[in-house]
């Protein structure tokens, strides 16, 4: 591996170069052997990306990607995209025999956001799930965001008694600064054995293409493998297994933000509260936040949230509006996923129960690190990488502390 002061390495398109490991990883997502006689997809859903032709203009991110991903592999990745979403959008007219292999949950993250999760979960067969995710509003900007990603030690998710949680991730093997191996542990949970998983992560950079987008693709190696692309794999925990994912697609938008109103914020509509609207200028009116100090007072609820500002309104000196301190991004994900345990150990009941608390639960790690980025680890680790890893990012155009950003990055 070169090392990342490295000057930039042009990266090298050759064609049939993908390995047959990514090979089979891809077409094994690109439909589940009961999938093969569905009926006709609809045609109305466009799907995301592009057909394989347009496929030149992703490149990877970052500097020393001494491993370039070759332009077919791409291409297959995108394709896999493409049929992943239209199993997804066309998984309501698809009957999978048995009854209740498919569940569909929409979550919203709660408090003052706006942000939404769909998720489909599909069982084509008892030892697999395909998992699809749509993301809306998500409340981290594509910076903050990104360096999750690539910063993964830094992670620190919260804990929930009853909930399963990461304890940990890191880097186990960096075959080039945009292609990662990432070692993670997750504690057990209900019939889940605890995991230690490997995934092979590589991210690349379509902002400057008509998607404009960060592309991931993620697989394992195999169950038992002992090396992978010629790294050596580090041996299961005790009383862990290691998961395998057959592979993930995804694709990570920024948003742009609204203006904020012309008038400052006024006071709370509900009456008798002498607080101010919630200054968060970005929540439309459409999810009724937007007149309102928070969901209490709109529900008619007699004590405030915890996402209540408590900000008493005074006309002479009406606080300002705020955004999002970098934004907001969309995020849409396809995953096909070995299981660990058998599909019937594991009741929709219990899928039910558990997705949107694990979702609820993380969402104000995120929600606290887009605003509180310049302060982070992560900021740090982007100052300290921007012209190896960041260096394709449009820093001009990031919002917020994106500027703050680019002139210590001049700076050095
Ligand atoms: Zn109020
Ligand atoms: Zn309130």
């Amino acid at each position: 591996m070169k090392p990342l002061s490295m000057p930039p390495a042009e990266p090298t398109r050759q064609a049939g170069g993908a390995s047959a490991a990514l090979i089979s990883a891809v077409t094994a997502l690109h439909a589940p052997a009961s999938l093969t006689n569905s009926p006709t997809l609809p045609s109305a859903h466009t799907p995301p990306l592009p057909d394989s032709a347009a496929g030149t203009d992703a490149v990877p991110l970052g500097v020393a990607a001494t491993i370039p991903l070759e332009e077919t592999l791409v291409c297959e990745q995108r394709e896999a995209f493409v049929r992943g979403w239209e199993l997804y959008n066309a998984h309501d007219c698809v009957s999978f025999g048995a009854e209740g292999d498919s569940l569909t949950l929409s979550v919203s993250a709660g408090g003052q956001s706006s942000c939404s999760f769909d998720v489909g979960i599909l069982f084509p067969d008892p030892w697999s799930v395909v998992l699809s995710e749509k993301v809306r509003r998500f409340d981290m900007g594509l910076l903050p965001l990104l360096s999750l990603l690539h910063e993964v030690d830094l992670i620190e998710l919260p804990h929930t008694p009853g909930l399963p949680y990461l304890e940990g991730v890191r880097v186990a093997h960096r075959y080039a600064n945009n292609d990662l191996l990432h070692q993670l542990w997750v504690t057990p949970f209900g019939p889940f054995p605890g995991a230690d998983d490997l995934h092979n992560t590589r991210l690349f950079n379509l902002l400057e293409t008509e998607h404009k987008c960060i592309f991931m693709y993620s697989e394992s190696p195999p169950r038992d493998a002992r090396t992978h692309r010629g790294a050596p794999l580090p041996p299961v925990r005790r009383r862990r297994k290691r998961n395998v994912m057959r592979g993930a697609a995804v694709l990570i938008r920024a948003l742009p933000l609204p203006p904020p109103p012309s008038s400052p914020p006024c006071a709370c509509a509900s009456a008798g509260c002498r607080f101010s609207v919630h200054t968060r200028h970005y929540l439309s009116s459409a999810n009724g936040f937007a007149n309102y100090c928070c969901a209490a007072c709109r529900d008619g609820k007699r004590y405030h949230d915890a996402s209540c500002q408590r900000y008493t309104y005074n006309a002479a000196a009406p606080p300002p509006w705020e955004a999002p301190r970098y934004g907001l991004v969309d995020v849409e994900l396809f995953a096909t996923i070995c299981l660990p345990v058998p599909r019937w150990l594991i009741p929709n009941a219990l899928i039910r129960w558990a997705i949107p608390r694990i979702l609820r639960m993380n969402y104000g790690y995120f929600f606290k690190l887009n605003d509180q980025f310049d302060n982070s680890q992560f900021a740090q680790r982007v100052r300290e990488d921007s012209h190896g890893f960041y260096r394709g990012l449009p820093w001009e155009e990031i919002p917020g502390g994106g500027e703050s950003l680019l002139r210590e990055r001049r700076a050095c």
